[in-house]
């Protein structure tokens, strides 16, 4: 099926999707999944998904790891709780959720290379409903990488490349009006961490996209009622935002600071932490935990079904690295005035100032922070993180740390000085 086809989502949908977020009672016209289904064995392996209405898809496979992606407009999934969480047969998991305003995915993790046999959607016949049918096959690698090539690498990803330019909501709404002079404050832009089909951490039936999406808009309307700062989220609802492209947005607005925000966790038995932790860019991790989980933050491409080998390649890293020594040294500026901001009202990490690779913290020209809040797996950090008054207390040190930092910025530059 031709990509562009899923693509074609009218202006409607993508209003009635923002709209959904926000008032989530209203019923939507999205298509339902009630039900789906694994059947079959390590050689062939069948999905089944019940739906109400039959639905155009896209199903394409991606290595390293070994996933299936379906790509469908946008569906209100009414599955029973833990669907998905374990596999059968050559399906070790599946993942569902929006991907962008209009968009549906479904990501299957692989327990090997397979094949994508047959997929199709059944219109509705003798008392079924209409059902999408996927069907597995085992395959060699050697299969597997040739049938990925005869597919055609560029369609790979075209939901999520055009997601930056069409629905991006905080970005669009940030843009200046014809007409209208030059907004002329900085820009800060906001990036509430994973969303939509990526949940990001979770412990006690909390999920870190939710809590960094809440947030995110308490900081937005903290700092934007100064009316000194234009403010860009990358996003503003339940949407998967690739990482690429919160680095994209951050340089398409020419921002002066980007601050990345998320929520961190142990894995059980791996003893407990707590207090935040602000994290700038570095070749080299500051430490293994810093390691960990720069690497486990990068893992949400993946997560959301995006191949990584599919970013665009790195321009000219000499040119790169000499912006990127003046914008580390604002980065780490303002890491250091944050945490003396922070430190005197939130509980802080016992080494609250590390580097690490992380992705998203990589624009060359946009002073970069990424801001760990807590950990949702300390029962103490996960009171505070859905507190309402630990929220806005945080949400208030930061704003006086993003005030420091432009005062600094602007008294270094201006000309009276
Ligand atoms: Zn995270």
């Amino acid at each position: 099926m031709c990509a562009a086809a899923l693509l074609c989502f009218d202006a409607t949908l993508v209003s009635a999707a923002q709209d959904q977020s926000s008032t989530p009672i209203i019923a939507s016209n999205f298509p339902i999944a009630a039900d789906a289904r694994l059947a079959g064995d390590s050689k062939q392996t069948r999905f089944v998904l019940d739906l109400d209405k039959s639905i155009q898809f896209r199903a394409f496979a991606l290595a390293d790891p070994y996933r299936v992606v379906l790509d469908m407009p946008q569906i209100s999934f009414q599955l029973a709780g833990g669907t998905g969480t374990a596999g059968r047969g050559l399906i070790k998991a599946f993942r569902y959720g929006l991907v962008m305003p209009g968009g549906s995915r479904i990501v299957f993790d692989l327990t090997g290379p397979a094949k994508i046999a047959n997929s199709y959607v059944l219109e509705a016949a003798n008392g079924q409903p209409p059902r999408l049918v996927l069907e597995l096959e085992e395959v060699d690698r050697t299969t597997f990488v040739q049938s990925l090539a005869a597919e055609g690498r560029p369609e790979l990803r075209p939901a999520i490349a055009d997601a930056a330019d069409i629905a991006v909501p905080g970005e669009v709404a940030a843009r200046p009006k014809l007409g209208a002079p030059p907004d002329l404050r900085p820009v800060v832009v906001i990036d509430p961490g994973h969303g939509g089909i990526d949940n990001g951490t979770q412990s006690s039936g909390e999920s870190e996209k939710n809590l960094v999406l809440g947030f995110g808009l308490a900081l937005r309307d903290r700092i934007e009622k100064s009316g000194k700062y234009r403010v860009v989220m990358t996003r503003n609802d339940d949407t998967f935002i690739p990482l690429a492209d919160r680095v994209r947005i951050a340089r398409n607005q020419s921002a002066a600071l980007f601050v990345s925000i998320h929520a961190d966790a142990l894995p059980r038995g791996e003893g407990d932490a707590q207090g935040a932790t602000i994290y700038t860019l570095s070749d080299r991790g500051s430490d293994a935990e810093a390691e960990r989980l720069a690497e486990a933050e990068n893992k949400a491409d993946a997560i959301g079904g995006v191949n990584l080998t599919e970013e665009p390649t790195e321009v000219a890293d000499i040119l790169i690295d000499l912006a990127q020594r003046e914008t580390r040294t604002f980065s780490n500026r303002f890491a250091r005035l944050l945490m003396g901001e922070m430190k005197s009202t939130v509980r802080m990490h016992k080494h609250p100032l590390k580097s690490a690779g992380f992705k998203v913290l990589k624009a060359p020209d946009v002073p970069s922070v990424l801001i760990e809040l807590g950990y949702v797996s300390n029962k103490g950090d996960l009171e505070h993180l859905v507190s309402e008054n630990w929220r806005s207390r945080t949400v208030g040190s930061m704003a006086q740390a993003i005030d420091a930092f432009f005062a600094k910025r602007l008294a270094t530059a201006g000309p009276a000085n």
